[in-house]
């Protein structure tokens, strides 16, 4: 007699999708969640090359997956795509999280609540302080919505400066900030670096496999930063290292992804899942590679 949890011909699938795809623990986390709650679903990941995003999209309708999350570089491009997406998702412009409902694609973002709120578990004031984002893609959308009503200052810095300055121009008509709009250049950073309180990373710089590199030099650092690397795999990345070294409070991307997880899981499922056991799982195998 096979014991339950087992994948069976009913078992419900979901899913993320990105490009690449290699560096994501989310099957890990959410599949340690449903069996802990003995629930009916598996989760597997699929790279989706840049041209095969609307084919995909066909794909979840046609296989019935219940449950999408939606990665880098797919954040912005999957929502002309979707049949709704709820109003703080179009605010914000990028969406991590489609539910299926009988071929009616629902998209979300988790990302913003689940940044703000580990950045504000880790104990980062964000309330008058002022910061400065690197990136201006989808997870950096997210993430200076999320925090933006409650700073003095934001400043986005990336390699594509017109990104950059659409992103500042958006938050400033949509929300109470002023933000400013800026290239990655290292003077730009330099300057900038020297007036923020919090830094935070949200280019895929650091992440796997490309473990060396950091989106910023060590020597702009300074000891009073708050550093907010959004990158979790590795746990502890370049960046965040090189600022602990210094002295600065730092906080990488494993809360924000397990939160962002388990908000869609439960939206997904119906159920709690045990965040705990989520954040385990992943430092477990990420520990073990
Ligand atoms: P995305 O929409 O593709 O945006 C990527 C951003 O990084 C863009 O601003 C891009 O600049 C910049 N970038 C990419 N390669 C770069 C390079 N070589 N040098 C400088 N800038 C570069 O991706 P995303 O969905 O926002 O994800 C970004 C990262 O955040 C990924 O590592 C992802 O795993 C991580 N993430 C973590 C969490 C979490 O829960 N911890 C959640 C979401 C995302 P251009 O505009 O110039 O292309």
């Amino acid at each position: 007699m096979l014991k339950k949890p087992y994948i069976a011909a009913r078992t419900n699938v979901l899913c993320v999708i990105g490009h690449p795809i290699e560096h994501s623990m989310s099957p890990i986390m959410h599949n340690a969640a449903l069996k802990d709650l003995s629930l009916d679903y598996v989760y597997v990941a699929f790279n989706i090359p840049p041209n095969d995003l609307k084919k995909a999209v066909l794909g979840f309708k046609m296989f019935n997956i219940k449950g999408i999350n939606v990665t880098i570089p797919y954040k912005e491009n999957i929502i002309p795509y979707l049949d709704e997406i709820d109003p703080l998702a179009e605010k914000i412009g990028a969406v991590n999280t489609i539910k299926n409902k009988g071929k009616y694609l629902i998209g979300k973002n988790t990302d913003a609540s689940g940044a703000k709120k580990a950045l504000l578990d880790a104990g980062c004031e964000i309330s008058g302080k002022k910061a400065l984002i690197l990136g201006a893609g989808g997870a950096a959308k997210a993430v200076s919505f999320a925090i933006s009503e409650d700073l003095d200052a934001l400043y986005i810095a990336n390699r594509t400066e017109k990104r950059s300055i659409k992103l500042a121009k958006d938050l400033t008509n949509k929300t109470a900030i002023k933000a400013i709009g800026k290239n990655m250049s290292i003077d730009t950073l330099k300057n900038l670096v020297n007036e923020v309180d919090i830094l935070i990373n949200t280019t895929p710089l650091g992440m796997y496999p490309d473990i060396g590199e950091s989106p910023i030099s060590e020597e702009i650092l300074h000891k009073d930063l708050f550093v907010f690397d959004i990158v979790y795999n590795p746990l502890e990345t370049r960046l965040i290292k090189e600022a602990s070294k210094i002295g600065c409070k730092t906080l990488g991307g494993l809360d924000m992804f397990v939160n962002q997880g388990a908000l869609a899981f439960e939206w997904w499922t119906g159920k709690k899942p045990n965040l705990n056991l989520m954040k385990e799982k992943v430092v477990e195998f990420l520990g073990k590679k």
